[in-house]
């Protein structure tokens, strides 16, 4: 099995904000020694790499000097015990077709996590969350290996650090590792979690996994735009964290501000019904807006780049700030 390096690769609808991007050189390994090989040869070009999973969370520049390397690692098992079942997940998996196939079997864990894009190695990055359930609840450990060394080691939870959106990888070891695999703890006892939005109002007493994954399915269907029509990068602003006081204080002002008690005592605000209370939901303005269902999402109708997507979304957080004195700070990564 080869992997080849491809010279000047369009990158464009290999994002789903469909931003134009070409990668100087491109790879996708299916295995570690050929993801080795291409880190080792980068390495020695002087090349720098970056890495891509689905492209469902980034912000691509026009041009991505050096290697683009997405790995394509796709096999996935599963080691049974008694109850508990563990899920061995290669970095390359597709993340919804994964969860459909795990609550399909009747494994509870991720069905919350449903219909969310991208590849299974990116779930660590942010620690991917919706409907009252974050990766962080299920993962047990991730395999990296090193960027410059080619090295292959083992992060247990704890070393992962997880918080909202957040982990290791966005900060310490950020553009340091390649994520290569997942291991994922699930269980055959049934555990649904329906308190987040109307998922309970729409199913029975005792849904299984795969009716608590369709109904998850169906709800972001209805309320979030399918990037294969509307090209989006899912949430472009991560719902701010303020302090207990500050969010009293906007509650005095807006009695129906939605805000949620965090374990740390700081309060999460809803981004999406701030971006509403300003009247921007639906407004657009060149190539991008802001979507008409869900105020969260910025969408490219096509035919514009990354620094007017930019410009929109300051345009955005500002009405946000000069209304409720409060910063909006945008949730895909920044690449280049
Ligand atoms: C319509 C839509 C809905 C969404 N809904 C949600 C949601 O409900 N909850 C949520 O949390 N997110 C959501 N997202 C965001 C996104 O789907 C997730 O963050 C997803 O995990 C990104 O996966 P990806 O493979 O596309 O990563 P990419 O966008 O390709 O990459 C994201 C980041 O991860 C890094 N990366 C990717 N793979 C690896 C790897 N193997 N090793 C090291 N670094 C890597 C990249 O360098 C980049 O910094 C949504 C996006 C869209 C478009």
């Amino acid at each position: 099995m080869r992997c080849n390096v491809h010279q000047r690769v369009c990158l464009a609808q290999a994002n789903t904000l469909q931003l134009p991007c070409v990668a100087e050189y491109f790879a996708a390994p299916q295995t570690l020694s050929q993801l080795r090989q291409r880190l080792a040869q980068a390495r020695k070009a002087g090349w720098p790499v970056t890495v891509l999973g689905g492209g469902s969370n980034v912000l691509l520049p026009e041009f991505l000097p050096g290697l683009t390397v997405t790995p394509a690692m796709q096999q996935w098992w599963l080691e049974t015990g008694e109850n508990e079942v563990h899920l061995h997940v290669g970095a390359g998996v597709a993340w919804h077709p994964l969860v459909m196939e795990m609550a399909a079997r009747g494994l509870w864990g991720i069905e919350n996590l449903a219909l969310i894009p991208g590849h299974c190695g990116a779930a660590p990055i942010q620690n991917i969350g919706a409907y009252g359930v974050e990766l962080a609840d299920v993962l047990e450990a991730v395999q990296v290996m090193d960027i410059l060394s080619g090295k292959l080691r083992w992060l247990t939870h704890a070393q992962c650090e997880f918080g909202y959106r957040d982990s290791i990888f966005k900060r310490a070891l950020a553009n340091r590792v390649v994520i290569t695999r997942l291991v994922m703890r699930l269980t055959r006892t049934p555990a649904p979690r329906l308190g987040y939005g109307d998922l309970a109002a729409r199913l029975g007493k005792q849904p299984t996994a795969l009716e608590v994954a369709q109904a998850v399915s169906d709800i972001r269907r209805e309320k979030l735009p399918d990037p294969q029509e509307l090209a989006n990068a899912g949430s472009f602003f991560k719902n701010p964290l303020v302090s207990a006081e500050r969010a009293e204080r906007l509650r005095g002002k807006y009695p129906s501000l939605p805000s949620f008690p965090q374990a740390d005592g700081r309060v999460k605000l809803a981004a999406g019904w701030l971006i509403e209370q300003c009247g921007l939901k639906g407004r657009r303005s060149g190539a991008f807006g802001v979507h008409e269902r869900q105020a969260l999402v910025l969408v490219h109708f096509g035919g514009g780049t990354r620094k007017e997507l930019l410009e929109v979304a300051a345009w955005v957080s500002g009405e946000v700030e000069a209304t409720f004195d409060v910063a909006l700070e945008p949730e895909p990564r920044f690449i280049g």
